[in-house]
């Protein structure tokens, strides 16, 4: 019956990207060599009018979009970078790739960052908006960076979409998450200067013309290569279009789901605000055996159900081996022995760490239709009572 597939995979289709039919047609993928507007001109467009955003740039990928972000900060190296206990470990690795330190912040009970935890003097903090839920955002930080990569579309409780109240927000187009185009990111900032830094620092440090080889304003700096590609940035045009159906859909999902789940006792369903985009229902259990038996018993009646455990980065072999490829160890090397990169928790992340062990995500897809979507809510329901 149930086959779990992301979000706007369901919408991908050949017939509604009339973009890649005419890329192809011109025989041009690379962007500064098609005829202006180019694919990535459009998409940028689309999605900061979208979002109510400054301007858009198109990256690789989510993970790129962070170090982009990063990087226009113009930190020096070693720099601290405040970001998520429970996130998905791309953070961390953004953060050492540029030169910089992750110092995690634990969560609070959304699993948000806890602004509270924040030194007065924060400069650079990454705050992740998981699952859909945004999170609330830290006051008068110079460099606050949205991460938006499981909530694309979701909103703010003051109706400012999520990635675009800080200096930079970023978003990811990979197969798992709201829009896809397999691989993909995007990077929106505020200030139309800082977007002149990252597009150059995007292109080798140039100040490239369209249908011109780069050229280089006097002081430029070096870059690396991030540009966007025809094809995907056509896929992506295609799935920005169908965003407010995608989550209209996840919507009426939700809804549905919570009414079959109807009242409980050996439950509390995690309520979602207006603004949350509805990738899940959230579950929290009395305890973690119990959530590990339900997810058992609903893997073998093969219902998908996930946790968000693998997010808890102070487990994560990455950022708890403190490894690196660099021979001396760099970055994590310019923290050895150092307090101000001391994790930032009240209580070593227990309660974090607790509550992540109880709670259980049922998937809404607009995959299922309605009546299959209540059946899935119904059985884990029934799973979950049975224990
Ligand atoms: C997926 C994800 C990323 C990385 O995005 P990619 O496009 O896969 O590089 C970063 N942060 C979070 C929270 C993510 O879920």
């Amino acid at each position: 019956m149930l086959r779990p597939f992301p979000y706007g995979a369901n919408y991908l289709s050949l017939q509604d990207t009339p973009e890649l039919h005419r890329s192809l047609d011109n025989k041009v993928l690379f962007r500064y060599s098609a005829p202006a507007p180019s694919n990535a001109d459009l998409l940028e467009a689309y999605a900061a009018e979208r979002l109510g955003a400054g301007r858009a740039l198109t990256v690789p990928n989510g993970t790129q979009a962070l170090r982009v972000a990063l990087m226009g900060t113009r930190p020096r190296v070693g720099d601290p970078v405040y970001i998520p206990a429970v996130t998905f470990v791309a953070v961390a690795g953004a953060v050492l790739s540029c030169g910089l330190v992750p110092v995690l912040v634990d969560a609070d009970e959304r699993f948000g960052l806890d602004a509270s935890l924040l030194p007065a003097d924060a400069e650079r903090v990454v705050v992740a908006h998981m699952e859909g839920t945004v999170a609330d955002l830290p006051e008068g930080v110079p460099y606050l960076i949205e991460d938006t990569a499981q909530a694309t579309g979701g909103r703010h409780t003051d109706g400012r979409h999520a990635g675009t109240v800080g200096y930079a927000g970023t978003f990811s187009f990979h197969h798992a998450k709201i829009l896809t185009s397999g691989e993909g990111g995007l990077v929106v900032v505020r200030d139309p200067a800082h977007w002149d830094v990252l597009r150059s620092y995007t292109d080798h440090g140039s100040a490239r013309e369209q249908g011109k080889y780069p050229g280089w304003n006097p002081g430029a700096f070096y870059g690396e290569n991030l540009c966007a590609n025809e094809a995907v940035a056509a896929v992506q045009l295609q799935q920005f279009r169908r965003l407010d159906e995608i989550l209209s859909s996840l919507e009426r999902h939700y809804a549905l789901t919570l009414e079959a789940l109807g009242e409980r006792s050996d439950v509390t369903v995690v309520a979602k605000r207006p603004g949350d985009v509805k990738t899940s229902v959230r579950l929290l259990l009395e305890s973690r055996q119990l959530r590990d038996r339900a997810m058992e018993r609903l893997e073998e009646r093969n219902l998908p159900c996930w946790s968000l455990d693998k997010y808890l980065l102070p487990e994560h072999p990455v950022v708890a081996g403190r490894a690196s490829l660099y021979a001396d160890g760099f970055p994590w090397n310019l923290a050895d022995g150092d307090d101000r990169y001391a994790p930032l928790s009240r209580d070593g992340f227990a309660a974090t760490r607790d509550r992540l062990g109880r709670t259980l995500c049922v998937p809404l897809t607009p995959e299922l239709d309605e009546a299959e979507q209540i059946l899935l809510a119904k059985e884990i329901a029934a799973t979950v009572a049975s224990l």
